[in-house]
């Protein structure tokens, strides 16, 4: 494994973050800008220093912190004075109590949709972004990188132009419009490689061991074992906005399921800190069909996830290879959850339906998650009469395409009252 170390690592100062540990063998390293353990493979982690004392003064320092993912600084590998410094500050968005949609989908306990189109650049990655950048700075990265399957880019393009360092992000040539435009809207460079993802994926890993990626960060390379600990706030802010307390059942997307473990990981601190009181939870994992490893080794049993080539309107999720899926699998059947899967033409459905019963337009991967959801309470798997969070992790503007041949104006007419009467509208 390439092993780059640009400025010394030793005296690296990112808050409670003491090591990187190998999620496989246990070995500890030093912080530095690696991701795999140099003698199993296995990908690293943050290991920390978590505050130690009573969780109600640390309760209080959070709700006194700012309004993003900074009031979670002391549980995130950044240094104490991160809010201070030029980000994007994303994080805190609502948590939306989705009575109408629990109507239509039968539930009769709370459920809630984390809606996290409400950031910087309309997706969840900016979480992920903000703590990589503060890796990048740690480590004296002067190119902020990426391989994406669009909202990355959008968020690597827009964090690197606040931070005032320079950005080359890869992206498979063929994705939606509007994710290309706002990924190269930001001024930085934007590089189309003509294949799939995990094309692009592969082209990345090459560069990083090239003396040509020399000074890089890839957010979701050699920096993944940081930027993965950004997914963390999303579990933290579910359960301070439910009034610090753990929901039953949380519905969420995978496409590497970076994700997915992430926002177990930070339930499990706030468990352990005492945060919030240690109850179980249930975690489900939603895939589109077109592209759903994940799932196929859920439902069959299997322990590892076969790769498959994507073929889905979720292209934010189409990872066919994704990374942590073997994870995955084993936090959905540690929490008594499940892996579950639905077609294009429900992910559309699903848009719409969260659009009309909430007034929250989603992007495929919202669609996705809502998708799934309703499956799920048809199939008996979900709970309908428990607390159940369902994430959005993206804006539909991003994904017009998905909806666009089945919407439109209920009808056209001429600007004239008699028109408006045959046209049937009037009560
Ligand atoms: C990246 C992304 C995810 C999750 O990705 P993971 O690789 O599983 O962490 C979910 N939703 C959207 C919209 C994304 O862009
Ligand atoms: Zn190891």
């Amino acid at each position: 494994m390439p092993v780059q170390t640009i400025a010394s690592t030793a005296s690296v100062e990112l808050g409670p973050a003491a090591a990187l540990s190998c999620r496989e063998c246990g070995e500890r390293f030093d912080l530095g800008p690696i991701f795999a353990c140099t003698s199993c493979f296995g990908p690293l982690e943050i290991a920390y220093e978590l505050p130690q004392g009573d969780p109600e003064e640390l309760r209080r320092r959070i709700e006194a912190g700012p309004e993003s993912i900074w009031r979670y600084a002391p549980l995130l590998p950044v240094p104490a004075d991160v809010a201070g410094k030029p980000n994007l500050n994303p994080g805190f968005t609502k948590l939306v109590k989705a009575d109408n949609l629990a109507r239509e989908l039968g539930v009769t306990g709370e459920l809630f949709v984390k809606d996290d189109s409400g950031n910087p650049t309309h997706s969840f990655k900016d979480r992920v972004v903000a703590i990589a950048v503060e890796a990048a700075r740690a480590f004296g990265f002067t190119t902020l990188s990426c391989s994406s399957t669009g909202n990355l880019a959008g968020a690597v393009g827009a964090a690197a132009a606040r931070a005032g360092l320079r950005s080359c992000v890869f992206i498979p040539h063929d994705l939606e419009q509007g994710k290309v435009v706002m990924a190269a809207v930001y001024g930085g460079e934007l590089v189309g490689i003509e294949g799939n993802y995990d094309a692009v994926n592969r082209f990345c890993s090459e560069l990083i061991g090239d003396p040509l990626g020399e000074g890089w960060g890839f957010v979701n390379v050699n920096l993944r074992p940081y930027y993965a600990e950004g997914s963390k706030t999303l579990a933290y802010e579910i359960c301070e906005q439910l009034g610090w307390r753990l929901p039953d059942q949380i519905v969420i997307p995978i496409a590497s399921g970076s994700q997915l473990t992430k926002i177990d990981k930070g339930l499990q601190e706030l468990i352990a800190l005492g945060l919030v009181e240690d109850r179980p939870y249930k975690i489900f994992g939603a895939q589109a069909e077109g592209c759903s490893p994940v799932s196929a080794a859920f439902k069959a049993g299997h322990d590892v996830v076969r790769p498959v080539k994507p073929d889905t309107i979720a292209k934010s999720l189409a990872i066919g290879n994704p990374a942590d899926g073997p994870y995955v699998l084993d936090i959905a059947r540690r929490t008594g959850g499940a892996v579950e899967d639905v077609t294009d033409e429900q992910i559309v459905d699903a848009i719409k339906l969260l659009a009309r019963t909430e007034g929250i337009f989603a992007e495929t991967a919202g669609g996705v998650t809502v998708g799934v959801t309703r499956k799920l309470i048809e199939a008996g798997v979900l709970d309908p009469s428990l607390t159940t969070v369902v994430l959005n992790t993206g804006d539909g503007l991003k994904t017009l395409d998905a909806v666009a041949p089945t919407t439109g104006p209920t009808a056209t007419i001429r600007p004239s009252l008699d028109a408006f009467r045959d046209a049937g509208l009037a009560l």
